[in-house]
């Protein structure tokens, strides 16, 4: 069988790098070129010793024009990325995108483009495949358990808080109770803001710091029980299975599919 075309746009990045190297070593794959504006005049060689000596180009269209890739990985920056899918989906070149913090519209306008062109793309926020069962696993729990709260820890660096995949932890667990957990309101606080964030009556507290990747435990509570599902990562090459998972399926695919579970599920 063919090996699948890849290209991986922001090439230079942390998971950039991490996918680049995972592509090398998987099998039933080719990496033919990447993107990066910050790199453009290294070689995917100086970036990762046993790389192909291919030139880093400025802009997906260039990257596009130059390998012809079955796949485009983008692992970016939200200001860039709907532009880079754009013109991947314009050359009919299916994608697989980690980038986060998409809107609904630019969701949409990403389905829409899919259906245009006739070319299928993933989009997960998080592509690993515990941080999928721990989400799983907490929808099933939260209609059948009162209470709930949900502490992550990323970091030092990471800007945002809460973590995309705490926010859609607590959509989904509350969408699949169909009603809030119990929240009892404290009277006296002793410091600010102790008690967390709410969605949906779970509490939600971020922790940064420095030593963490990426790590989130859901508690849920019952009449004399607690249930606690956690999740840790210790490197960055906790997504790279659910990566390649992405690049294999993505062109079997009928339009935009957003989250891993789906392609778990079927695996
Ligand atoms: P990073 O800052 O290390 O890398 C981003 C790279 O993109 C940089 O090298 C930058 O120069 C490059 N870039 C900027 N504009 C570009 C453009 N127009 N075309 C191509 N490349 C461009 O960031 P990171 O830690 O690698 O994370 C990248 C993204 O992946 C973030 O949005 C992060 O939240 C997300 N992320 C997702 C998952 C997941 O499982 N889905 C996991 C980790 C990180």
């Amino acid at each position: 069988m063919a090996e699948i075309r890849v290209m991986v746009s922001g090439v230079g990045g942390r998971m950039g790098r991490t996918v680049m190297g995972a592509v090398m070593e998987a099998g039933d794959m080719e990496l033919v070129g990447g993107v990066d504006p910050a790199y453009r005049r290294a070689t995917l060689s100086e970036l990762m010793t046993g790389a192909p000596e291919i030139e880093v180009a400025e802009t997906v269209v260039e990257a596009l024009a130059a390998t012809g890739p079955d796949v485009m990985v983008d692992f970016t920056r939200p200001g860039v990325v709907m532009g880079n899918i754009r013109a991947a989906l314009q050359e009919r070149v299916a994608c697989v995108v980690g980038t986060t913090g998409f809107s609904e519209e630019e969701l949409n306008e990403v389905a829409g483009l899919c259906d245009e062109h006739g070319t299928p793309a993933v989009i997960a926020p998080n592509f690993s495949i515990g941080a999928n069962l721990m989400m799983k696993f907490a929808e099933e729990a939260a209609a059948l358990m009162d209470y709930a709260a949900i502490i992550e820890a990323h970091h030092e660096n990471k800007l945002d808080a809460p973590s995309g995949t705490a926010l859609t932890t607590a959509e989904r667990m509350r969408e699949a109770r169909g009603e809030d957990f119990e929240h009892q309101q404290t009277e006296h606080f002793g410091l600010e803001g102790v008690r967390g964030g709410e969605h949906g009556g779970a509490s939600v507290h971020s922790i940064r710091m420095s030593g963490v990747v990426a790590n989130q435990t859901v508690l849920l509570g019952g009449p004399g029980e607690t249930l606690k599902i956690e999740h840790i990562t210790t490197g960055r090459e906790c997504f790279m299975p659910g990566v390649l998972l992405a690049i294999r399926e993505v062109r079997r695919l009928d339009g935009l599919v957003v989250g891993l579970e789906a392609l778990l599920m079927n695996t």
